[in-house]
């Protein structure tokens, strides 16, 4: 990669990560089989349109317990010279349980070498006594709370079957804030339900509420998907990879650049895939999206005018990115 396109034009998780802990820190996604209430056969709710068995968690062999999974990959990685990891609860929705459940396996992961504790989860997944039993373990690690979000359109939210609105994302993360704890919403910037105004809102209403990160990705549907199932997929033609892209680099034009991109594109999973990255590797569209921040000198916050953006991180933020090695703006070829 050439020397335009090694510094990110937004705010990415490797670097912050690096700056925060002194070193590599490796995330390690686990599936404790949780489930999720909004998938349970006895709830008739169906999940989301897009969701797979696996409850996205596809990349997690889940014949392993929680702490097999965690020790094999922590061993792995520790061959590579990595000390430092993050216990990732990836797969479903990880705070489907007892108080006493979910306090116990999120126990049976703080081993050595783990610095965070990251649970993903519904919005309208976590009440009052869960975000405070999250919070009693952040005086031994941090502690990640994502929620999912996906679109803050309540007609596309209801299209894709999600079954909570925009006011339940709201609420999640405003009583969330009351404790010690890092916040990240998913998104994904191409819905077809959505219109670019509604990512660019999406934007600014993360900017304004102060989450911590935003985790992104383009839709991908597999066959073992309600969507997958429906034979109805011959709109998915429209969605372009050059819409992705330009989506993307709208969001991110808007959003506070203290907010921390953990991830701007996902891989599908390898098998089972009807529609997903236009069949190329993650990279490929990583790096087709930083060409476009160069070639037209875009970056994180640029048009971030929020209060809360202007008053926060975006003066320090927007200082790096327009002192980076690229900001002539020059076409990276
Ligand atoms: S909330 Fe998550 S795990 Fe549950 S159905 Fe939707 S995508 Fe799947």
């Amino acid at each position: 990669m050439n020397d335009q396109l090694s510094f990110r034009r937004y705010r990415d998780l490797k670097s912050h990560l690096k700056e925060k802990y002194g070193e590599t820190v490796h995330r390690i996604p686990m599936n404790a089989g949780f489930g999720c209430p909004h998938r349970d056969a006895q709830s008739g709710l169906g999940g989301c349109i897009y969701c797979d068995s696996t409850g996205s968690g596809f990349s997690v062999d889940k014949s392993l317990s929680i702490t097999q999974q965690i020790e094999k990959r922590i061993r792995e990685l520790e061959d590579r010279g990595i000390r430092k990891f993050i216990a990732y609860f990836q797969a479903g929705s990880n705070t489907y349980g007892s108080l006493e459940k979910l306090e116990e396996i999120y126990r049976s992961v703080l081993i050595d070498g783990v610095v965070a504790l990251d649970v993903s989860t519904r919005p309208d997944l976590v009440p009052d006594e869960v975000l405070a039993l999250l919070d009693s373990f952040s005086s031994e690690v941090d502690v990640i709370l994502e929620l999912g979000l996906q679109s803050v359109n309540n007609s596309t939210l209801r299209r894709i079957n999600r079954k909570h609105s925009l006011a339940d994302f709201i609420d999640a993360v405003v009583r969330a804030r009351k404790y010690k704890l890092e916040l990240v919403a998913h998104v994904i910037t191409n819905l077809p339900w959505d219109s670019t105004e509604d990512v660019i809102e999406c934007a600014r209403i993360l900017s304004s509420l102060g989450v911590d990160g935003v985790k992104m990705h383009s839709l991908y549907v597999v066959k073992d998907s309600p969507l997958g199932q429906s034979g109805d997929l011959e709109f998915l033609s429209s969605i372009t990879l050059d819409d992705f892209i330009f989506r993307t680099v709208e969001f991110l034009d808007h959003l506070d650049p203290g907010i921390v991109i953990h991830r701007l594109v996902s891989d599908p999973p390898r098998e089972g895939v009807v529609f997903g990255n236009w069949g190329l590797p993650k990279i490929v569209i990583l790096n087709e999206i930083q060409k476009r921040l160069v070639s037209e000198n875009r970056y994180q916050g640029r048009k971030c005018s929020l209060g809360k953006c202007l008053t926060g991180k975006r003066d320090e933020w927007s200082r790096r990115f327009e002192e980076s090695p690229d900001s002539s703006g020059r076409d990276a070829g």
